[in-house]
């Protein structure tokens, strides 16, 4: 391999002797929450460039931050060590700021390079760049696997979109690029030390036991893949109708997670879903539509980095939300006295996982309801799941507090007795979380601090009437309407 121009300013590349080129050079690969090795476009540059040390970085501010995904990361870490080993290689975990552990195992190891993933939100490398540059070496930041490039599906006069439905149209006439196989690596002359898998600042992050909500997760790429075969064989055209009732857990792919830390590309899963599609199977073209919207957030999030902290919609910064306080302490506490809504908050604590309508009629709750600031239920949301995904996140806690893009009309309230009537006709799912001899509420009551003083069997009256709640975001949503 010629000797890149670029690594020059660096001085003479650091080549081991004896070994040909390629293979003397050490490189790094920053597995940033992509946590795999397949269909993994950094590695794959990595694998070309040199010797290959694979690196995981446990950033405290991450634990701090989102505690469950950080621990659903380190989850990954073993099934990818051995994976690699698999291939003669290794896992070297480090913990710390991620520019400090870079710029440290570039000079423990002589490397000349560092292959990492785009990170969310996009901006923001240029911390890493310097610390890599720093330390001697060239930092190289690949796309992640998503459907398509980011900004690449473009409205016909090249801007971007701003609602959903175009932009799955567009999308489904791209052609999806074929996933990267797993490459070949060449082990480093020699392996810097590794801290292990092992993250104790995420743990002690936990608003609960993690070992609760680790009953909830399968692990590594090969359980992700096999999670998709197992789906694939089972979901049938009524997809899209059973993908909105809470109890039927086995409606929807259960995915998310596995794609939140980068156990599976959506790559994979859509040249994978588009073969059974080929083969007959029912419901296919609704699940990719949705497997379309994790890319459209993520659009959303290129274009505007900041949607996790504004209103995309500017003039939504002047809306009279309420911030957080008791009102909001009992919503994540599964305290509110709405069935739907207590049902949904006590299964995000108690897995870190929550169904997609129950997310939906949660979330409406606190923002209209209650009319506490969005950004309050996205915190929350972002500390607890194991799925969080900055954009996923951001982009639908915007839609369904009526600021973001393509967003439901705030005018239109979710009545949360009316969606489970609807959606969980027969009390399975709210029973599951709220009966107190259910499993679903003993696994609450286990997760939750002893400071909650969780009783199962508490009968708690309604927080607000719900018809006096809408009433009131209707009046404060007339009064801004009317404010200019
Ligand atoms: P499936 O129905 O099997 O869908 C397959 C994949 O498509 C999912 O794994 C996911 O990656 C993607 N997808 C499906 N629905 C959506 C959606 N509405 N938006 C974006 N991508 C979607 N999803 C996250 O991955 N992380 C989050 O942090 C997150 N926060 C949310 C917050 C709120 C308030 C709401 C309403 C939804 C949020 N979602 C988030 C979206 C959605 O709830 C989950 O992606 C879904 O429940 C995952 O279940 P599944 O994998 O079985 O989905």
């Amino acid at each position: 391999l010629a000797i890149r121009r670029d690594m020059k300013p660096f001085g003479p590349p650091r080549v081991n002797r004896g070994l040909n080129t390629r293979q003397a050079m050490t490189v790094i690969c920053w597995f940033r929450r992509v946590l795999r090795l397949d269909d993994h476009p950094a590695l794959a540059a990595a694998a070309k460039n040199g010797a290959v040390i694979a690196l995981a970085i446990l950033d405290p501010a991450d634990a701090a931050a989102h505690p469950a995904s950080a621990q659903r990361q380190a989850m990954a870490l073993p099934p990818l060590d051995a994976g690699l080993r698999a291939r003669g290689s290794r896992l070297i975990v480090r913990r710390g700021d991620p520019a400090t552990v870079l710029a440290q195992v570039v000079r423990d190891s002589g490397a000349v390079a560092v292959h990492t993933s785009q990170g969310l939100p996009f901006a923001g490398d240029d911390g890493l760049q310097a610390a890599v540059a720093g330390a001697g070496a060239v930092l190289h930041v690949h796309p992640l696997a998503d459907l398509v490039p980011r900004g690449s599906v473009l409205t016909g006069s090249g801007t971007r979109f701003k609602v959903f439905t175009p932009f799955w149209r567009a999308l489904r006439r791209t052609p999806i690029a074929e996933p990267l196989p797993a490459p070949r690596l060449t082990a480093p002359p020699a392996w810097p030390a590794s801290d292990g898998p092992d993250w104790p600042e995420a743990r002690r992050a936990m608003d609960r036991g993690w070992d609760v909500v680790a009953r909830h997760v399968r692990a590594g790429e090969d359980a992700a893949l096999d999670q998709l075969e197992a789906f694939l064989n089972r979901i049938t055209a009524r997809y899209a109708e059973g993908r909105n009732r809470p109890a039927d857990d086995d409606a929807t792919s259960g995915l998310s997670d596995a794609l939140a830390v980068g156990e599976i590309s959506a790559r994979r899963i859509w040249h994978r879903a588009m073969a059974a599609q080929q083969d007959g199977q029912g419901g296919i073209e609704d699940f990719l539509r949705e497997l379309a919207w994790r890319d459209f957030a993520r659009d959303l999030f290129h274009a505007s980095p900041n949607i996790d902290r504004t209103c995309w919609r500017p003039e939504w910064n002047d809306f009279p939300w309420r911030g957080d306080g008791p009102d909001a302490e009992a919503w994540r506490r599964g305290r509110t006295g709405i069935a739907m809504v207590d049902a949904g908050m006590r299964e995000l604590f108690a897995t870190g996982r929550m169904h997609n309508r129950v997310r939906m009629i949660a979330a409406s709750f606190l923002v209209k309801h209650l009319m506490i600031d969005w950004r309050v239920g996205l915190d929350w949301f972002a500390r607890c799941l194991t799925d969080w995904d900055a954009a996923n996140n951001a982009m639908n806690w915007q839609w369904v507090a009526g600021c973001g893009p393509d967003a439901s009309p705030f005018f239109r309230v979710f009545n949360p007795d009316t969606q489970g009537t609807k959606f969980d006709a027969r009390r399975r799912y709210r029973d599951l979380w709220l009966d107190p001899d259910a499993v679903g509420a003993q696994e609450f009551a286990d997760a939750a601090p002893r400071s909650w003083r969780v009783d199962p069997h508490d009968r708690l009256a309604p927080m607000v009437d719900l018809d006096t709640g809408r009433q009131r975001a209707l009046d404060a949503y007339g009064r801004f309407k009317r404010r200019d």
